[in-house]
C-alpha cells in the first residue's frame, strides 16, 4: 500500500502562509497583491478554472480582476490589454488562462507579460532562468509537484526520474525542476518507442501526458514514487489521471490522488507566485534587474 501524498491539505497549508503573509503587509499599510486575469472565448473548464483562482486570490486577502473577452478577440487586441496590464502599477500578476483560440498565436501572447508579472512563468525570460537555474517565476504546476516531492522527505539526488510529456506547461519545465534537484531525468513523449522500459527504470515517475491511465502496474518499479497530473472523466463519470491508480497504487511508495493531488498545489503556487511578484515589485529587487 502506498503512502497517500495529500495535495489538497499541504496546499491548504501553503495558502495559509500565504494569507498571513498578505495580512502583514497590509498591517504595514501597504495595497493588497493583485492578480489580473485573462479569459478570451467561452470555453467551460476554463471558465471553472478562472473562477477557482479568483477564489483563491480572494480568499488570501489578495485582489483579482478578470478580463473576459470574446472568441473573435484579434492577437492585436489581446497585445493591447497586455500592454495595459504591464503599464499598470497597480497589477502584479498577469495570467492568461489557456488555450486560446486559433486566430491568436499563445507564445506571442505570454511573450508579452512583462516576466516579473508573468505568473504562469512560461514566457521564454522565465524558461530561460530556469534552464539556467537562476531566480524566476516557475511554472506552477511543476513546482507544486516539487513541494509535494518536497514533503516526502526523499532525497532526489542521484535518483532516476521519468517525466512524462514534454509541453512547456508541465513536462518540459519538469524535467529542468527535476535535474536542478539532482536526479537523473529522463523525458518520455509521444515518440519515445519504449516508454514502459524507461518508466520501469524510474525511483519517480510524473505523468503529465495528458492519456487516461496510461501508466500501468508493469510501467512502474516496486517502491517507485509516482505523480499523477492528469486529470480526465472516464466514460462512467469518475476522474482518473494518467496514472491506472488501483493497479499502481500497491506498488507504489507514495502516490498522489486524483483528484486531490497535483491540483490544488497549481493554484497554491500561482498564488505563491503572486506574492513574489508583489514583494519584488514593492522592494525593487528582483531577478530581471539581473538576468
Ligand atoms: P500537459 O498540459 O499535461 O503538459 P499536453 O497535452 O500539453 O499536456 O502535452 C502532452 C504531452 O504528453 C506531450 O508532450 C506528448 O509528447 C506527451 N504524450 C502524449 N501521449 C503520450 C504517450 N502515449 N506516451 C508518452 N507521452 C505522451
Amino acid at each position: 500500500m502506498a503512502q497517500l501524498i495529500d495535495g489538497k491539505a499541504i496546499a491548504a497549508d501553503i495558502r495559509l502562509d500565504l494569507k498571513s503573509k498578505v495580512e502583514q503587509h497590509l498591517a504595514s499599510g501597504a495595497r493588497p497583491p493583485a492578480l489580473s486575469v485573462v479569459l478570451v472565448g467561452d470555453d467551460p473548464a476554463s471558465g471553472i478554472y478562472v473562477n477557482f483562482k479568483e477564489k483563491a486570490c480572494k480568499q488570501i486577502g489578495m485582489k483579482t480582476e478578470t478580463h473576459r473577452l470574446p472568441k473573435e478577440t484579434s492577437e492585436s487586441e489581446l497585445v493591447s490589454l497586455i500592454d495595459q496590464l504591464n503599464n499598470d502599477p497597480e497589477v502584479d500578476g498577469i495570467l492568461v488562462q489557456l488555450p486560446l483560440p486559433k486566430q491568436i498565436d499563445k507564445l506571442r501572447i505570454i511573450g508579452r507579460i512583462s516576466p516579473i508579472k508573468d505568473v504562469d512563468g512560461l514566457g521564454a525570460k522565465n524558461q530561460g532562468l530556469l534552464s539556467l537555474g537562476l531566480a524566476g517565476h516557475r511554472p506552477c504546476t511543476p513546482l507544486g509537484v516539487m513541494k509535494l516531492l518536497e514533503t516526502t522527505g526523499i532525497d532526489l539526488s542521484g535518483k532516476q526520474a521519468a517525466v512524462i510529456g514534454r509541453s512547456i506547461l508541465v513536462g518540459s519545465p519538469m524535467v529542468r525542476l527535476l535535474g536542478h534537484a539532482n536526479a537523473t531525468v529522463t523525458n518520455i513523449h509521444s515518440r519515445t518507442t519504449n516508454a514502459r522500459a524507461l518508466a520501469r527504470e524510474a525511483d519517480i515517475i510524473v505523468a503529465a501526458a495528458g492519456v487516461p491511465e496510461l501508466v500501468k502496474k508493469d510501467w512502474v518499479k516496486p517502491e517507485a514514487v509516482l505523480i499523477d497530473v492528469g486529470i480526465h472523466r472516464n466514460e462512467g463519470g469518475k476522474l482518473v489521471g494518467d496514472l491506472a491508480f488501483d493497479e499502481v497504487e500497491p506498488i507504489a511508495s507514495h502516490i498522489t490522488p486524483v483528484p486531490g493531488g497535483v491540483g490544488p498545489m497549481t493554484i497554491a503556487m500561482l498564488l505563491s507566485n503572486c506574492i513574489q511578484a508583489y514583494e519584488w515589485r514593492i522592494t525593487g529587487d528582483h531577478p530581471y534587474l539581473v538576468y
